[in-house]
This record gives structure tokens, C-alpha cells and sequence, in this order.
């Protein structure tokens, strides 16, 4: 049901609410809990436009503090796909999700894959930066102790981190 026809798509549109989680980049994306998915797809003469939205809680690990952290998405995005066969390249085109342009899929065989399409959306959302809060102060360089649970028994690092000398900036500014 992931991979479908063109020609299979009616007049009014198509929803679909995807059950069939075969797509899910599990191994390059830990989750947890329950993921949906929706789709919605409308045919234009040579065009298919796909409309869809991902819930899902990614289950990152903190650069800083190197502790497992929730992260809840919601990824609304737009694709094209073109069956015109008209670009010579038959490339398909990426762009960032959170960008505003539409991607546009060149395809060579009127067959759309969702799969492929939900799959991309999830890899494109997983965050270069994973922070479990975006002021994480880490871990002590010295003793090695998560400094999210307080200041460690040797100090080292905690009173001018560079995070915490940011922290202070900010705080003035605030005033
Ligand atoms: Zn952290
Ligand atoms: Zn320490």
C-alpha cells in the first residue's frame, strides 16, 4: 500500500492514514511510542501532490550530557511528483523540511513511493545539534559528572564554562 499507481489515485484525492510502519528509518532513528503518519494525495494532469504530517517522539542521546532525551516532532511537509518524464536529469530534488519550498520528485515510472517520501521527511527532521535542553551544562571536563544534576564534588568546569558565562549574558540582557 506504500508503493502506489498514479493511475490509482481518484479525481477527488486520496487519504491515507499510513498503518503500515515497514518505512520507518528505525535503525538511523530510535523512537518511542506509537508513530503517525497521514497523507493526502491529489492528481494534476502530469502531477501528483502529496500533503502529509509525521507525529513521532524521537529518542535522541545529548551531545553534551550523553543522557537519552525525548524529543516529540511534528513534521507537516509538502512533495511533488512530476510524471511528465519531462526533466532529463530524472533527479530528485532535496531540500531541508523546514525550508518552505515544495520538493518535486522526478519519476521515471508513474509509481509513487511513500515510503521512501515518509522516511526521507523523518531523517531530514533528526536535528544536527541534540540537545536534552538547549542550556545543558554537560559533563564536568574534570570528573566526568552530569552537571545536570548539580554542581560535581570537584568544581572543575562548572563556574566559568563557557555555558555558564553565556547564561550570564543572557540573564543581563533579560534586565
Ligand atoms: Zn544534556
Ligand atoms: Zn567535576
Amino acid at each position: 500500500m506504500l508503493r502506489l499507481k498514479a493511475a490509482e489515485i481518484p479525481e477527488e484525492g486520496l487519504a491515507v492514514n499510513v498503518t503500515d510502519m515497514s518505512w520507518f528509518p528505525r535503525r538511523e532513528v530510535p523512537h518511542q511510542g506509537k508513530v503517525r503518519a497521514e497523507l493526502f494525495l491529489k492528481r494534476r494532469s502530469e502531477k501528483v501532490f502529496v500533503t502529509g504530517s509525521i507525529k513521532l517522539v524521537m529518542l535522541l542521546v545529548c551531545d553534551r550530557c550523553l543522557e537519552k532525551f525525548e524529543l516529540p516532532r511534528e513534521l507537516d511537509f509538502q512533495v511533488v511528483f512530476d510524471l511528465s518524464g519531462e526533466d532529463p536529469a530524472l533527479q530528485v530534488r532535496e531540500h531541508e523540511c523546514d525550508s518552505d519550498e515544495t520538493d518535486v520528485v522526478f519519476l521515471e515510472e508513474p509509481v509513487i513511493d511513500l515510503g521512501n517520501t515518509l522516511a526521507q521527511q523523518v531523517l531530514l527532521a533528526v536535528p544536527q545539534k541534540k540537545l536534552c535542553r538547549t542550556d545543558c551544562p554537560g559533563i564536568c571536563p574534570e570528573c566526568g559528572e552530569d552537571l545536570n544534576e548539580g554542581r560535581c564534588d570537584c568544581g572543575g568546569g562548572t563556574v566559568d564554562s563557557p555555558f555558564n558565562v553565556l547564561g550570564r549574558l543572557l540573564d543581563k540582557q533579560k534586565k
